[in-house]
C-alpha cells in the first residue's frame, strides 16, 4: 500500500482574458503542482509549443481519443475542440501529486460530475472593461474574437454557482495568493477516512 495520500485535483476556470493561466504559472512554480497539458483542434500561436503549452492535434486525432475513453472531459471552446487526458491525471494524483487543470465551465462541471472530490475555483475578471481591455492588449485575437469571447465571458460567468471558490485577479499577487490560500485550506481539510480512523481508536479503547 503507498504511504502517501492521494493528490487533490483543482479545476480553474474564468472567461479567457482573466490571467487563469499567469495564476497557474505562479501556482505551478518551483514545483509546487503539475499542471495538466490540455488537447486541442486549434492551430498553435507564434511561441506556442507542442507538448508543453497544448498538444496540438487534428479533430481525427481527438476524435479517435474521445471514442477510446482517453478523456478526462472535453468541450467545444470558440469553435474547436479542448479537452483533458485523463491518464496523466490519474498518475499524477496516485503519485500524490496536486494537479490543476486550466479549463473551461463546460469541462470544469464533468469533471465536478465524475470526480466530485475535485476543487473547483473561478477567477474573474474585476469588470468587464478591464476583461476587453486585457484581451485587446494581448494582441493574439481580432477584434470580432474578442467580442465573441466578452459574450462567452457572460455565459461563463453566469455558471459561477456551479463552483467552490471565487477569485477576482484585479493585482496579480493577491489573486495568487487568494487560491494559494484555498489550496492551503484544502491541504488541512479532515478527509472523510478520518471517523472510521477514530473509531478503530476509540473501539480498541473500549475493548
Ligand atoms: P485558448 O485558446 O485561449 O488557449 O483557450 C481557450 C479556452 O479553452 C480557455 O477558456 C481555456 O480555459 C479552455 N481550455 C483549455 N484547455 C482546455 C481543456 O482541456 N478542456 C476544456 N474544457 N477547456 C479548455
Amino acid at each position: 500500500m503507498s504511504n502517501h495520500q492521494r493528490g487533490k485535483l483543482y479545476v480553474i476556470s474564468g472567461p479567457s482574458g482573466t490571467g487563469k493561466g499567469t495564476i497557474c504559472k505562479e501556482l505551478t512554480a518551483r514545483g509546487a503542482m503539475d499542471i495538466s497539458i490540455s488537447m486541442t483542434t486549434r492551430n498553435p500561436r507564434p511561441g506556442e509549443v507542442d507538448g508543453k503549452d497544448y498538444f496540438f492535434v487534428t479533430h481525427e486525432e481527438f476524435e479517435k481519443a474521445i471514442a477510446e475513453g482517453k478523456m478526462l472531459e472535453y468541450a467545444n471552446v470558440f469553435d474547436n475542440i479542448y479537452g483533458t487526458p485523463k491518464e496523466a491525471v490519474i498518475q499524477r494524483l496516485e503519485r500524490g501529486r496536486n494537479v490543476i487543470l486550466e479549463i473551461d465551465v463546460q469541462g470544469g462541471l464533468q469533471v465536478k460530475q465524475s470526480m466530485p472530490e475535485a476543487v473547483l475555483i473561478f477567477i474573474l475578471p474585476p469588470s468587464l472593461a478591464v476583461l476587453r481591455e486585457r484581451l485587446v492588449g494581448r494582441q493574439t485575437d481580432t477584434p470580432e474574437v474578442i467580442e465573441k469571447r466578452l459574450a462567452e465571458a457572460i455565459n461563463e460567468i453566469k455558471l459561477l454557482g456551479e463552483y467552490d471558490y471565487y477569485v477576482v485577479n484585479d493585482v496579480l499577487e493577491d489573486a495568487v495568493n487568494d487560491v494559494k490560500g484555498i489550496v492551503a485550506a484544502e491541504a488541512r481539510r479532515v478527509p472523510d477516512k478520518v471517523k472510521p480512523i477514530i473509531g478503530k481508536y476509540e473501539r480498541e479503547k473500549g475493548e
